[in-house]
């Protein structure tokens, strides 16, 4: 018994001294992060920092659309909800399993336009230009929301079909942040930024960013296929925002 018992009582202790020097370990990076030398001040941890700092994330946004409650019973059926199929970067957005056909004039049309979750007050079809030309509507560049006098189109779903007066656009570039990110950049939510992406052979820098800030957003840049397509953004070897010095976004004065 005794030879038994010592190997594992070896064991256990050499498990619990590797379970705490991981303990040890984790604390150390919290510490690293606030501040070092005050053991017991809070660890700052922002959404979506690494290491202490903003974590800048570019993404493209492809043809997508938002639908109300009612529009998605309509288009699904009684009763049906939006099925979360990917979590999206954003905590609590997600591509839904559902897609749509958005139609325009001359029934030229855009089959499994993507709808994206969750369901909101007014329904919208964001586009690239391309995408807008192909379907033939004349899309305005707009903030996301802002749809007043935006032209409509027809959306398809397997149970019926919606008729959109207005809603859809170009979702204007954008930059979601916290307020803690706002804070290391030097801007307020409604301010405009510069996205510099270093490209081989294809640079670019983006002008008139609009920072949407807010508590709980992780930093990521929002642009189109387009603009996504015109930097080559796979192949983006530096990406750098700044504050565009500038005068704020004209939609803040409406
Ligand atoms: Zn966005």
């Amino acid at each position: 018994m005794t030879t038994q018992t010592l190997p594992e009582r070896d064991r256990i202790e050499a498990m619990v001294r590797q379970a705490i020097r991981r303990l040890h370990a984790a604390d150390g990076v919290i510490a690293g992060v606030s501040t070092p030398t005050v053991a017991s001040a809070p660890a700052i941890s922002p959404p979506g920092w690494v290491g202490g700092k903003p974590n800048l994330r570019v993404s493209i946004s492809a043809r997508h659309c938002h639908l109300t409650d009612e529009h998605v019973e309509i288009l699904f059926g009684a009763g049906t909800k939006l099925i979360p199929e990917k979590d999206l970067y954003q905590d609590g957005f997600y591509a839904a399993e559902q897609t749509v056909m958005v139609v325009g004039p001359r029934r030229r049309m855009l089959p499994n336009v993507r709808v994206l979750g969750p369901t909101r007050g007014a329904s919208q079809v964001e586009l690239a230009f391309t995408d807008s030309i192909s379907l033939g509507i004349d899309a305005p560049v707009r903030h996301s929301g802002k749809i007043e006098g935006t032209p409509g189109c027809v959306l398809v779903g397997p149970a019926g079909t919606v008729q959109l007066t207005q809603g859809v656009i170009r979702a204007a570039r954008h930059v979601h942040m916290n307020d803690h990110d706002a804070r290391h950049y030097g801007v307020q939510d409604g301010d405009l930024m510069q996205l510099v992406i270093r490209s081989p052979q294809c640079s670019v820098t983006f002008e008139d960013l609009l920072v949407r800030a807010d508590k709980v957003a992780k930093l990521e840049v929002h642009i189109d296929t387009d603009e996504g397509n015109a930097c080559n953004l796979d192949s983006a070897t530096e990406v750098l925002l700044r504050k565009q010095i500038d005068a704020a976004c004209a939609c803040k004065q409406h």
